[in-house]
């Protein structure tokens, strides 16, 4: 079989370190030949970031916080000076520990709206800078979770950042739909990476999992990338608007 994005650009923007799920998704796009463009939130992660994509042979690796106009903007302009984009996967998510730790009744406006603004406006945000860099179409992407649908323990402010996200992604695939443009979302299953640790008793989770879930096992991160790989790929031209879910089937338990 021939490589499935072979000739495409992807733009993969939340590699924070080898855990990070965009990093198994980066893997999964290089070996099926895509080009990689990543970007890190802040100087602190340069360094790293900069090292994972030489070990990927990632293009290029741009600074970009997504709740800076300005860093978005810069992307945009450096990118269309590139040849454009035909895939952006957005891996980013924040909300304060203290709101992953404490009663969801106690959450705090700021806290609130920064988990809003990071982790589901910032995919309308994305959307806007890097849809004109898809001029004969593509594919945006971002991931999800259950706590989206369902209560899971400690979730709380992340669920209902999630909700929104989940349909951020309906009105975006209908808004650019008529360019090309598909919208998706892959619900993963917990795995163990650095925002997963900042959720108290992440581990109880994980031991539910595979207790409960239908393929009786945690979901790997590669799995994962290679659900991402289907949704930039031109296999799924006709999916758009969707959450696709890669949680060893774990959500359609009752019990
Ligand atoms: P991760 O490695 O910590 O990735 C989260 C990324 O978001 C980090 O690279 C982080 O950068 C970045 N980020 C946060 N604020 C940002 C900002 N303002 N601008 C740009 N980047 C920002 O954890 P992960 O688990 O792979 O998370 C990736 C996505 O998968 C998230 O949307 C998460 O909710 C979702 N997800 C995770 C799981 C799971 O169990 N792990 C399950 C389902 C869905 P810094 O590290 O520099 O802050």
């Amino acid at each position: 079989m021939p490589n499935l994005l072979e000739g495409k650009t992807a733009l993969i923007l939340g590699v924070a370190n080898k855990w990070s799920l965009a990093y198994a998704i980066a893997q999964a796009y290089r070996r099926e030949g895509a080009k990689l463009v990543l970007t890190y939130q802040a100087e602190r992660i340069k360094v790293t970031v900069e090292e994972l994509g030489q070990s990927l042979g990632a293009d290029k690796v741009f600074q970009c916080d997504v709740t800076k106009e300005e860093e978005l903007g810069r992307l945009t302009s450096e990118l269309r000076n590139d040849g454009g984009l035909d895939t952006v996967m957005h891996s980013i998510a924040f909300a304060n520990r203290e709101d992953l730790d404490r009663p969801f009744l106690e959450t705090s406006r700021a806290g609130y709206l920064l988990a809003q603004e990071v982790s589901a406006y910032s995919l309308v945000a994305v959307a806007r800078a890097t849809a004109p860099l898809m001029p004969s179409g593509g594919s945006l992407l971002t991931l999800t979770y259950l706590g989206s649908q369902r209560v899971l323990p400690n979730y709380n402010v992340m669920g209902v950042a999630k909700a929104a996200l989940e349909a951020t992604v309906r009105y975006l695939a209908s808004d650019l739909g008529p360019k090309k443009i598909r919208v998706n979302a892959i619900s993963a299953g917990p795995v163990k990476t650095a925002s997963a640790r900042a959720i108290k008793d992440f581990s109880v989770i994980l031991d539910v999992v595979t207790q409960r879930a239908p393929l009786r096992r945690n979901t790997e991160p590669a799995e994962v990338g290679d659900a991402a790989v289907f949704l930039a790929s031109d296999l799924s031209r006709g999916v758009t608007g969707n959450i696709i879910y890669v949680d060893s089937g774990f959500h359609i338990m009752g019990l």
